[in-house]
């Protein structure tokens, strides 16, 4: 028997949408990592706005920062004005930005989601370097408006759209160690991955006009939770800076903490020329922005207008996370957390090796689900168990458990849990996984 919140969704949502079909509930209250649901029951939430709420459900901060809007009668639209709650907001982003990066950085505020700061990073970088071409990466995920999905590394979404989408876009191999593109994986796989790179970029046969920019998502997270490595990050740094292409780093997902450092591309300690931020900067509110080198300021006023990119909410739920995120120092913490998590999916794999691989950073972790019975690929590697993905994430729900699926065929279960998660939360989610992955193996 559905509750009739879900059948009126039924009957007038679009089934398009795919959280609602996979996660059939209808949510009521939420605190920390917890959410309710009409009949009562509560859920532990490790999908998070997919990693929007990077300090949970209705964090004390969050709703004072709220609150304080309101009571003082601030602006709650302002166009692009400046007011002292965006002026502290901007001062606390460049705060924790990287000083090698925030020296010589403008920001542009871009709208209420990822997507529009996609939109406008693409813009930006074209006029800047007067070239149109850009660069993106096998299972990639930018966002859904026709320049976004234009660099979408998925055919899925754009295959119904074809000849509307941008056709300057040329696709490069992810460093996606367990099924490694060249077959190779570590370290070889890295260096090959790089070299590729660069000879399509140097060979006057090959074909590649030279692009404006390179955009790569530091941790692909609907792509698979796949992190690209360290060396591989550095190498793409230097072949782009050498060829005066602008290297955008796509944090929507894998910024503010996430990944065990404030941003993720601090983990190589490289520069990029422009950084997306979106999900966990408007603490649950809708807010997208992307910072850039100086040289990249080539816009003249008009270049790029919009209405909702003035959202004093968001900037003072933002700021206000972004502080705690600081001053507690979560990326530590969510470093430790992850740590946690991890070992204990390792100590699951000695006994169910439908566990292919399990990986990610900080508290963006994703396990790939194979099928042990099935032929090994190149690498070794049994192929993906799409079926025993959904089965487990089944599982999970009936059990309070609330996760999504992402990568190549849907195989990958992510856990993206808030940030503030305690260790024996933690271990509550895991042990919650694990009664639930019997279950489906049964
Ligand atoms: N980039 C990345 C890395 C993302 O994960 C997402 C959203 N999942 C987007 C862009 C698009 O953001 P939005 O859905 O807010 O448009």
């Amino acid at each position: 028997e559905e509750n009739p919140l879900l059948q009126r969704q039924k009957q007038q949502e679009s089934n398009a949408r795919s959280y609602p079909r996979r996660i059939p509930l209808a949510l009521k209250r939420a605190r920390g990592i917890h959410v309710e649901d009409v009949e009562g029951r509560t859920f532990i939430d490790c999908l998070a706005g997919a990693g929007t709420l990077a300090l949970g459900h209705n964090h004390p901060v969050v709703v004072e920062a709220i609150h304080k809007v309101l009571a003082d009668e601030l602006p709650l639209h302002t166009l692009d004005l400046t007011t002292p709650v965006k002026d502290a907001f901007v001062q606390d982003l460049f705060a924790v930005l990287p000083p090698a990066f925030a020296q010589k950085a403008k920001i542009q505020f871009c709208g209420p989601t990822g997507t529009d700061a996609v939109e406008a990073a693409l813009k930006l970088v074209r006029t800047a370097t007067g070239r149109s071409n850009v660069l993106a990466f096998q299972g990639g995920y930018h966002g859904m408006s026709q320049g976004a999905l234009s660099l979408m590394g998925s055919l899925g979404p754009k295959k119904a759209l074809g000849g509307i989408l941008a056709n300057n876009v040329q696709f490069l191999p992810f460093p996606y160690d367990f099924r490694c593109p060249f077959g190779l994986g570590g370290q070889q796989g890295v260096e090959v991955g790089l070299r590729y790179i660069e000879n399509l970029l140097t060979d006057p046969e090959g074909g590649v006009l030279p692009p404006a920019a390179i955009i790569v998502e530091a941790v692909q997270g609907e792509g698979g939770v796949i992190p690209a490595q360290d060396a591989w990050l550095r190498g793409l740094r230097e072949i782009t800076a050498r060829q005066g292409i602008a290297l955008i780093i796509d944090e929507i997902q894998s910024g503010f903490a996430r990944t065990g450092r404030m941003f993720a591309f601090e983990h190589a300690s490289i520069v990029p020329d422009v950084v997306v931020l979106s999900k966990a900067i408007g603490g649950s509110l809708p807010l997208s922005v992307m910072v850039y080198q100086d040289w990249l300021d080539q816009w003249q006023p008009g270049a790029h207008a919009g209405t909702f990119r003035g959202n004093q909410m968001a900037m003072a739920a933002g700021s206000a996370v972004i502080r705690f995120l600081d001053q507690e120092n979560i990326p530590a913490h969510a470093a430790a957390m992850g740590q946690r998590l991890r070992s204990h999916l390792h100590s699951l794999q000695a006994d169910y090796p439908h566990l292919g691989d399990i990986r990610g950073r900080g508290l963006m972790l994703g396990v790939e689900v194979v099928d042990p019975s099935g032929t090994r690929d190149v690498l070794g590697h049994a192929p993906a168990f799409t079926k025993l993905a959904s089965f487990i994430q089944n599982e999970c729900l009936k059990r309070g458990l609330i996760l999504e699926l992402g990568g190549r065929h849907g195989c990958v279960v992510r856990f993206l849990p808030p940030l503030i998660i305690t260790a024996e939360q933690v271990d509550e989610v895991a042990e919650r996984f694990a009664a639930a992955l019997k279950a489906a193996v049964q």
